[in-house]
């Protein structure tokens, strides 16, 4: 069985039940983790706020903060391929997308380590005789609760940020998938993080993560996860007037002009819908294409999605299982939807026949001529399944791209530049890409939504002021 991490010490906790963890390559239990509660949850804030709070956490100078969180960088390199093996196996991720994601969390260590020393607030020209700075504090303890998809990615973009910006952090990973996380904390104890300053605590969403959200002593709620959670979490939070993250979900649309460069697109718009098994809150699940190129573009994409694989992890194919059977009978549930209804299916990947028939395998599939108001083009399916419609003209992409209750990523392919343009900014998303489009990527590139995506941004030196208290010092000297 795995233990919660408190306080530099492997700690098992309050409560002998376990929570059993799965393979999704072959649905075979392989861990068991400590089902941490309300208790164990206040062992690790104190052990926070004592780091926090005058401890030694909180009087390391920045440049040495950022040491650590260089050396913490340095170790997750070092540790890169047993890292990603254990990721291969929590999530079911092909070995190539396990070891990216390692190679990712280094990343945003490296780049937080970096920023430590860089945080400063500004002088303010005020009333004669006066003088008038502006500081940024750490909240004190933070609180960071992972979802299952991208463990490590999203712990170090979270978690980095948090502790680069001083705070003392509390994790409350998924329980499906986190068993890198609590390797690295111990990674980050042997590379010489004071007790205290990075704890985290296994468990269920409603016990583990109920108790996080709700727990005395925690400054600032950084959370990860689907909208109907995030609402619990904002409710939560709320009562004590504590600020929060939310990082939410997505229906990302790829908007695909007749003048674009289909050599790029294609590939990206494949990769950014089967990356992670479609299982990536940044996916670009909705292809918006116009009539006049429509059914080129609906070739050329069924042709490469016919020719994907599907596998177990460590056969690192084209793409991997989903997380549980849960998962695998939603997106099942949406594919059979389709069939019923008569939607056209141009397309579908296949599965391997050596993949385990006990894993959660979902094939790569391309429906076109879907409603913008239907299901399928308005819910979060989180599989490898892609909803093609067309579009007349700018105005009706731009209706058509903004029709859904999420905002978080857009991807316009033109070679029009003034067009490219006027549709970023009218699209309502956290981030659009133009001419690409990186579901995920770009450890230096702030991320975060508008409507049910969310609120806040991570990743990037901005994510340092969510992670941060603004002081305002005003001093009269005559
Ligand atoms: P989820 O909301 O079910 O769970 C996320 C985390 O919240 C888990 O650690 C879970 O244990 C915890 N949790 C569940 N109930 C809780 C409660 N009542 N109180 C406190 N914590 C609770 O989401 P999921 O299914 O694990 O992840 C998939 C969702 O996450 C998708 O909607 C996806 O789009 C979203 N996501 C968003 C981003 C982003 O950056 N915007 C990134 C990855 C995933």
């Amino acid at each position: 069985m795995t233990t919660h991490f408190i306080a530099n010490q492997r700690v098992s906790g309050t409560n002998e039940e376990t929570i059993p963890v799965l393979d999704p390559s072959d649905g075979q239990v392989f861990a068991h983790l400590a089902r941490g509660n309300a208790d164990d949850i206040r062992s690790a804030v104190k052990a926070a706020r004592s780091a926090a709070d005058g401890g030694a956490w909180s009087r390391l100078a920045p440049v040495e903060r950022g040491r650590l969180l260089m050396k913490l960088a340095n170790a997750i390199s070092a540790h890169h391929d047993e890292l990603a093996t254990l990721e291969m196996r929590d999530c079911g991720k092909p070995v190539k997308q396990a070891k990216a994601d390692a190679t990712a969390c280094a990343r945003y260590f490296e780049f937080y380590a970096g920023a430590c020393d860089k945080l400063h607030g500004e002088t303010i020209p005020y009333t004669p005789g006066f003088a008038v700075m502006s500081i940024y504090e750490p909240h004190g303890v933070t609180g960071h609760i992972i979802p299952w998809n991208y463990p490590m990615q999203i712990f170090g973009r979270s978690v980095g940020g948090a502790l680069a910006a001083g705070n003392a952090c509390v994790v409350k990973p998924a329980e499906d998938a986190c068993l890198s996380l609590l390797r690295i904390a111990e990674l980050a104890a042997d590379v010489g993080f004071p007790d205290g300053a990075l704890n985290i605590v296994t468990g269920y969403g409603h016990e583990a993560g109920q108790a996080l959200a709700d727990a005395e002593g925690i400054d600032h709620i950084s959370f990860t996860g689907s909208a109907r959670v995030g609402t619990i979490i904002a409710q939560s939070a709320a009562k004590r007037h504590v600020p929060v993250t939310l990082e939410l979900g997505g229906k990302s649309p790829q908007i695909v002009f007749a003048d674009a460069n289909l050599d790029d697109a294609i590939p990206t718009i494949i990769n950014a819908i089967v990356q992670n098994a479609g299982q990536t809150c940044s996916a670009g699940s909705r292809l918006l294409v116009q009539a006049s190129a429509y059914e080129r573009v609906l070739e050329l994409v069924g042709k490469r999605m016919s020719a994907l694989r599907v596998g177990a992890a460590k056969s690192d194919l084209d793409v991997g299982p989903l997380i549980r059977a849960t998962q695998l009978e939603r997106v099942n549930g949406f594919l059979n939807d389709a069939k019923k209804t008569g939607l056209r299916i141009v397309a579908e990947g296949s599965i391997a026949s050596d993949a385990p028939s006990t894993g959660f395998y979902a094939k790569p599939t391309l429906i076109a001529d879907v409603s913008p108001q239907s299901h399928l083009a308005q819910e979060e399916v989180f599989g490898p399944v892609l909803a093609a419609m067309p579009f007349d003209d700018e105005a009706d992409a731009i209706r058509i791209a903004n029709a859904t209750q999420y905002g978080l990523v857009a991807g316009v392919w033109t070679e029009n530049g003034g067009r490219a343009l006027r549709i970023a900014k009218a699209v309502k998303s956290g981030q659009v890409f133009i001419n690409n489009y990186g579901a995920g990527g770009g450890v230096e590139l702030p991320f975060g939504g508008v409507k049910s995506s969310g609120y806040g941004r991570e990743k990037g030196f901005e994510a340092l002021y969510g992670f941060s208290v603004m002081k305002t010092i005003v001093t009269r000297h005559g």
